[in-house]
């Protein structure tokens, strides 16, 4: 074999494609977009982020985090996506986040820029009998996902919903302060409420008209992306201990926490528009407007994005996928992104890494390789090989992935110990690639 098929111009699929260019192997790239979007895309870009443009946290000096220290590997893998996504950051605090019409931009212009990828606008809807790369993501063609039923068996749906964006100009700013957590930078936008608006906001919340019925196969929600009102509904004061929590805002008219807030978060380069931060959600679009001008500060807000749910697909990786992300069944198929069973735009990413980095070693005749397990993207395969594929759930990087530690304690001392060794492990196994 001499060249591969990429299906899906996404994160995983663009990162697959550079990793193999880089290696010297011939890619075609086939991305169904401008021409077929997917409920959530808008462009025809690769790469396009369609919900949060926060990538998540980055290790700052003592603070490490699972997501840090995957980010701190994709950086040593010379990651097309990460680099491309630091040259497009916007002010976060301590996580990276970007604008996200540059990052596309770049990730595209360094993909068509590539003389060995073949980018090929059109959808793919067949299984297919070459070496390939399926990295179709969360949305998946229909076609496409009906064809791998045939060989992925059991398909795990599940629901996820993007939050509405802001444009920052509509926002009133006398009502609102901004600053970050306990005083960390000014990378946020707080909107305080007190007791009587925080309980009137829940109810408007719980009853507000949804796209699908309260009871709608609830329990298919991912925890981590869950609409604002399913936690809502869950009890008077989740919003206060979720995305509504106060710790450590001081409003600076009060020099007290409020009862609740709502946090926004730039969303573009030049911070004119704003995300509402964990305010993902599947209600009416009429709804949306009327529910969120309720916070304070945004009875005016002009809404660029509203919020969609959206389904997620994905296969039940322990039973389907061998140790190198490729189909048991067909293994000329390596699955790369969400599809695998991670869920994250940097997860989705790592998986693109390791099925380019493989797919490249069948092109040029040597082993497949396997990832360090003490490492975070050694961390992610070792979970979707090993967990009981009947309770299997897609899953974030976190730390209790990682290999356990003795006689270690406190969550600082052991984040620091696990990315002191992922570090040395991945440098070990670069350096033997
Ligand atoms: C609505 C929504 C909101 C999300 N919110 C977040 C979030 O806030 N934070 C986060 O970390 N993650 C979020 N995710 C998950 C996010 O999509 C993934 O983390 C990441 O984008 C997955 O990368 P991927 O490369 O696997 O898929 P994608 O980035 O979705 O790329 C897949 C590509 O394949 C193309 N494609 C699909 N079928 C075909 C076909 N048959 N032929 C050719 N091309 C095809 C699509 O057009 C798309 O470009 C969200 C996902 C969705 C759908």
């Amino acid at each position: 074999m001499s060249s591969i098929t990429i299906i899906g111009g996404g994160l995983a699929g663009c990162e697959a494609a550079y990793q193999l260019s880089k290696r010297g192997c011939e890619v075609s790239l086939y991305e169904m977009r401008p021409n077929l979007l997917t409920p959530a895309h808008k462009t025809g870009m690769l790469a396009e982020i369609v919900c949060s443009n926060s990538l998540g946290s980055e290790n700052i000096n003592e603070r490490i985090t699972a997501s840090g220290i995957l980010k701190e590997e994709l950086e040593l893998s010379d990651s097309l996506i990460l680099s491309c996504a630091k040259e497009s950051r916007v002010p976060a605090g301590g996580a990276l986040a970007v604008d996200r019409e540059k990052f596309s931009g770049l990730v595209t212009q360094r993909i068509e820029s590539c003389a060995n990828i073949h980018i090929i606008r059109e959808e793919y809807t067949h299984l297919p009998e070459e070496l390939a790369i399926i990295s179709s993501g969360p949305l998946t063609s229909d076609s496409l996902a009906e064809a791998m039923k045939e060989i992925a068996g059991e398909r795990i749906y599940f629901y996820d919903a993007v939050a509405p964006v802001i444009m920052r100009e509509s926002i009133d700013m006398s009502k609102v302060f901004v600053s970050g957590r306990y005083g960390r930078g000014d990378d946020y936008i707080n909107c305080p409420m007190n007791k009587e608006e925080y309980l009137r906001f829940h109810d408007a919340l719980v009853h507000a008209e949804r796209n699908l019925p309260h009871d709608f196969e609830r329990d298919k929600y991912f925890e981590g992306c869950m609409p604002v009102e399913a936690i809502a509904e869950r009890g008077t004061n989740t919003l206060r201990f979720g995305p509504m929590k106060p710790r450590g805002l001081i409003d600076p008219k009060t020099n007290r926490e409020p009862y609740a807030a709502v946090q926004l978060r730039q969303d573009n380069f030049y911070g004119t528009i704003y995300n509402l931060v964990g305010f993902q959600t599947g209600l009416k679009l009429p709804e949306q407007k009327r529910v969120f001008s309720m916070i304070p500060g945004l009875e005016n807000a002009e809404f660029v994005r509203l919020g969609v749910m959206h389904r997620n697909t994905s296969v039940n990786a322990p039973a389907v996928l061998d140790e190198w992300l490729r189909l048991k069944e067909r293994k000329n198929i390596f699955l790369a992104g969400q599809i695998t069973g991670v869920e994250g735009y940097m997860e989705s990413t790592a998986m693109g890494l390791a099925a380019g980095i493989n797919a490249s070693m069948i092109l040029e005749g040597k082993d497949l390789i396997s990832w360090p397990r003490d490492s975070a993207v050694g961390s992610l395969i070792h979970y979707l090989m090993t967990t009981e594929p009947s309770h299997f759930q897609p899953m974030n990087i976190n730390l209790g992935l990682f290999p356990e530690l003795v006689n270690v304690r406190g969550k600082k001392e052991r984040a620091k110990i696990h990315r002191d060794i992922a570090i040395e492990s991945l440098k070990a196994f670069l350096n033997a690639l």
